[in-house]
């Protein structure tokens, strides 16, 4: 299959980064190198953002939103057409079991193809007024917005934010994660061959320091999207806020799934395992606390070890249940959270295996279950982002929502219970951006808005929501008497 060149998109050239650096493209499962990408900088988003400047005052800011929407549904049918390349590049570089990237292959595609649609759904009001006066709204691109990915699941989260930013008509500059890149550059390939006009679509790789840096506190960004942790959230809100422009913030979560006593546990226990380990846990939504009403604790727990450790880890394209690490610092830091909670006292209740196959300088780690964990201990208050799973007892509804409230973070949760009432009172008084009751996730829900609460961030992404954010709303009032 073949590897996207070392290049940038600009201006719809592939071109080579001003300085001509590269960055080796590093294999988590082998730890060997297998590419390479453009180590772009300032220069080049300097470049990229003129390109998307100069796009919106072309072809692309005169279309229709009806025209906009059939690129939109080409490119969804093109990354189909693509999916056996696009789901190889995304296992190889993330790390990513074969089966977890066809997924995010078709989630990509069906970003594509929700935008497409909804991009002449996005319609404004009249509003009552004084006598003498229609006042009407309308909903308009910001201009150029800056999209910057993490390397967890680049297709998803690049297809959520870039094809929403489009369908409203704004102008991308796309900065990949340096870990994973290589997808947004096959997106960037297809989107040429889906007829989005030079310039609309700009992708910079690069690192975080230099390109998204360059990107976040570039004066001639409109709108910036960042997913990603929350100390560089944090200084990308700072950048962008020097020059006044709105940011999404999509951050971290240290999720809580739920289960009360009376809940169907053949239907959780496959959630609050998937949950948990999916992506190798690497997954900014993960379920990585369970919390379980006493009366059935022992029951949940010993269930929970059972299915860890017939977990099997491997590599990407062997599409076992888990997949390597990103890299070898973030297997590292995994490793010593692992190490230190059980220092700390915390029961390491089951390991699952790396199987024997498995190539000697990949960044493996060993899926760890963890219990009775205190609710205040770094392990249940920390997002690990690896596959570790702690479970934490506690009495009753209100104790539940204290401990599920009780980190900085509010990003997802989940209650397994069979009773209708307590299904709504806990998720009212939850602190999340999404709560899902008797499942988890929803297997990805394109459809439903997403985002945060608290150091979660702030904004939403997906479903219909994820529209507003990358438009900016304009009154008219006609004085007509
Ligand atoms: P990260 O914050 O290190 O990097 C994210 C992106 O920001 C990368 O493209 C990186 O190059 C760039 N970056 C780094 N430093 C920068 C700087 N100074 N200025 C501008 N850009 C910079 O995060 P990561 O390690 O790639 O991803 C892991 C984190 O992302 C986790 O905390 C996870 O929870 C979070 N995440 C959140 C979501 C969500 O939707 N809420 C989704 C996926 C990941």
């Amino acid at each position: 299959m073949q590897l996207p060149a070392p290049r940038l998109l600009i201006g719809g050239d592939w071109i080579d980064a001003a300085e001509r650096e590269t960055i080796p493209v590093i294999d988590p499962s082998t730890g060997e190198t297998f590419g390479a990408i453009a180590r772009g900088k300032d220069a080049d988003v300097d470049r990229a953002v003129a390109a998307a400047r100069k796009a919106l005052s072309g072809l692309w800011g005169a279309m229709t939103a009806i025209e906009r929407g059939r690129i939109l549904h080409h490119l969804s049918s093109l990354i189909e057409r693509e999916a056996d390349r696009l789901a190889h590049f995304e296992a190889r570089d993330v790390g990513k079991p074969l089966a977890q990237a066809r997924a995010d292959v078709t989630a990509c595609a069906r970003y594509f193809e929700y935008y497409g649609g909804a991009a002449d759904k996005l319609h404004g009001e009249t509003i009552p007024f004084q006598a003498g006066y229609a006042v009407l709204t309308w909903y308009e691109p910001h201009g150029v917005t800056g999209h910057i990915v993490p390397w967890n699941y680049p297709l998803q989260i690049m297809g959520r934010s870039v094809a929403a930013a489009l369908a409203v008509g704004n102008a991308c500059v796309v900065k990949p994660g340096e870990d994973a890149s290589l997808t947004a550059l096959i997106l960037g390939e297809l989107a040429l061959e889906a007829g989005l006009p030079e310039g609309v679509l700009n992708i910079v790789t690069g690192f975080g320091e230099e390109a998204g840096a360059a990107l976040a506190g570039h004066p001639g960004v409109n709108h910036v999207s960042f997913t990603g942790s929350v100390e560089v959230g944090a200084l990308v809100q700072q950048a962008a806020g020097r020059n006044v422009v709105p940011v999404t913030l999509e951050l971290g979560g240290k999720s809580p799934q739920i289960v009360f006593a009376d809940a169907d546990l053949e239907a959780a226990l496959p959630f609050l395992v998937r949950a948990s380990i999916q992506n190798a846990g690497q997954t900014c939504s993960a379920g990585s606390r369970v919390l379980i009403e006493r009366p059935i604790f022992d029951q949940v727990a010993t269930a929970l070890a059972e299915r860890f450790r017939a977990l099997r880890v491997g590599s990407a394209l062997s599409n076992l249940d888990i997949g390597p690490i990103i890299n070898q610092r973030q297997r590292d830091r995994i490793a010593g959270i692992v190490e230190e909670a059980a220092q700390a006292g915390a029961p390491l209740l089951a390991e699952g295996e790396i199987s024997p196959d498995t190539p000697g300088g990949g960044f493996y780690v060993h899926p760890a279950l963890f219990g009775p964990v205190d609710p205040a201990c770094d392990l249940a208050q920390r997002e690990v982002f690896g596959p570790v799973l702690a479970l934490i007892p506690f009495e009753g509804e209100d104790e539940a929502v204290r401990i599920a409230n009780g980190v900085e973070y509010g990003l997802v949760a989940g209650i397994w219970t069979r009773d209708g009432g307590r299904q709504l009172r806990i998720a009212r008084r939850l602190r999340a951006g999404q709560v899902f009751v008797n499942n988890f996730g929803a297997a990805g829900g394109v459809e439903l808005p997403f985002g945060g609460v608290g150091k979660s961030g702030h904004g939403r992404e997906k479903g219909f929501e994820g529209l507003y954010g990358f438009a900016s709303l304009k009154t008219v009032a006609i004085k007509y008497e």
